[in-house]
């Protein structure tokens, strides 16, 4: 795989559930030879003055963004979680600001509360999850804090027993993240002058229901700009449908690692990446420039 030119548009910090540094994200990603990188940690900007400076000192260009939490309601059936990339938007913006305070929130009652269910059956109270949360309040909390938690205990060795175990989706203890719809994320992006994606829409790992076509057709009609093509969790099959929506769509055709640091996933940085032309576009969509 070449990697001359190209970005990885998904990478996650320990300003969210990734286990390294916006620092060490800069350096490891000048060191693999890609073109830059895109700083997208869940429901946060919070790291990226961290990155900036990193960016500066490596002389390496970086896109700040964020990983949205969202979620499509479906008519008596399940809903489908949607996560959306949102790239190079004004921090200032309020909407998008109110959303995060809101998700995060959410997110850190419903760590509290999954928790508090697995204490009764599993050495770890909330300290020893508090303890994995290394930027404090800065950090999006998510079930991999609680997984280091269950490492630290003993439990498991790595993440992805963790979340093949007790923390599975399907399992006793899982809680949803209470999240705003798809079409709220959009507008609030776009309040704030972002470019947006859907970020591995063809995961079947995460929902057993994807976005039909239809969907993605009313989500294109409301300002997204994208679709993040090349993930792992799309198979060939999605991937191949999704690069034809894009063209149907006239939407950009974007690829990313979903990088959290070697011990947080088995995801690479730089296995998928996104073309210099691509990401020019993003640049002259965006409200924010990229950072040198
Ligand atoms: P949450 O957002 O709290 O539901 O947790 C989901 C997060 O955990 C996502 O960011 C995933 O990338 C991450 N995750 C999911 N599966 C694994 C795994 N097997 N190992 C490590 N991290 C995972
Ligand atoms: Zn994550
Ligand atoms: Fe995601
Ligand atoms: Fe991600």
């Amino acid at each position: 795989m070449t990697k001359i030119n190209t970005w990885d548009m998904h990478c996650h910090t320990i300003f969210s559930d990734g286990t390294h540094t916006p620092t060490q994200l800069i350096h490891e990603a000048k060191e693999q030879g890609l073109a830059g990188v895109a700083l997208t940690d869940h429901d946060t900007w919070s790291g990226w003055e961290e990155a900036e400076v990193a960016a500066h000192a490596e002389q390496f260009l970086l896109i700040r963004g964020s990983e949205i939490t969202a979620k499509q309601r479906n008519d008596d059936k399940k809903p489908t979680s949607v996560h959306l990339l949102a790239w190079l938007y004004n921090p200032q913006g309020k909407k998008l600001n109110d959303l995060f305070q809101r998700t995060r929130q959410n997110r850190l009652n419903r760590a509290i509360t999954i928790v508090n269910k697995l204490s009764h059956y599993y050495p770890i109270d909330w300290e020893s999850v508090t303890n994995e949360i290394k930027e404090g309040d800065s950090t999006t909390v998510g079930r991999p804090h609680i997984a280091d938690a269950l490492i630290k205990a003993g439990i498991y060795h790595t993440r992805t027993e963790a979340f093949k175990g007790a923390l599975s989706k399907d399992g006793p203890f899982y809680i949803p993240v209470h999240s705003p719809t798809v079409e709220e994320v959009i507008e609030a992006i776009k309040d704030a002058q972002g470019v947006v994606a859907i970020a591995h829409g063809g995961s079947l790992e995460r929902n057993t229901q994807l976005l039909t076509d239809t969907d993605i057709q009313r989500y294109a009609e409301c300002g997204l700009d994208g679709l993040e093509v090349w993930h792992r969790e799309n198979s060939i099959e999605q991937q191949e449908r999704l690069l034809q929506l894009t063209k149907h769509l006239h939407l950009l055709a974007t690829g990313g690692s979903d990088w959290h640091g070697p011990s947080g996933k088995l995801n690479q940085l730089g296995e998928n990446t996104t073309s210099e032309d691509v990401v020019q576009e993003i640049i002259e969509r965006g409200y924010l420039p990229v950072i040198q």
